[in-house]
């Protein structure tokens, strides 16, 4: 959830530590109609902090579907496991692309119930990192 006590320094931290991306779904905030959240890894509502270690830059999609989750049923184990931590983990050990950088592929329990739970291969990311990859601009990095 987006929180108007955080500094415009530490929003701009945020951004930058990210490269403008989003830290689940690498969307690029330059190629987005809405502006990127920062967002709680650990729920503001279950006592997260604003310090720089518990936050994320986060597109409205991820943002949405994340809300105060921190864990998710894996689909291939149906166990609950944590969700990705961008700050905690390495998002290429945990998520990788597919042949054509159009759907991202769940390498680890995390990377999987990261996916299934914020929806990172949404219809209109996967059209969107496809005209993207065709003029050379995705992936980001
Ligand atoms: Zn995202």
């Amino acid at each position: 959830m987006a929180d108007s006590a955080i500094s415009s320094a530490l929003r701009n931290l945020v951004y930058e530590r990210a490269h403008g991306c989003c830290e689940y779904c690498r969307s690029q905030s330059e190629y987005s109609t809405q502006a990127f959240s920062i967002e709680h890894i650990f729920p503001k509502s279950k006592g997260g902090s604003n310090l720089p270690e518990n936050l994320a830059l986060a597109c409205q999609g991820c943002n949405a579907h994340k809300y105060n989750k921190t864990a998710g049923l894996d689909p291939l184990t149906r166990q609950t496991v944590p969700l990705f931590h961008p700050r905690q983990q390495i998002w290429t050990e945990h998520f990788a692309w597919n042949e054509d950088c159009s759907y991202l592929i769940g390498l680890s329990p995390s990377g999987r119930v990261t996916i299934s739970t914020l929806k990172l291969n949404r219809r209109q990311l996967v059209n969107l990192r496809r005209v993207l990859f065709a003029v050379g601009e995705h992936p980001p990095f």
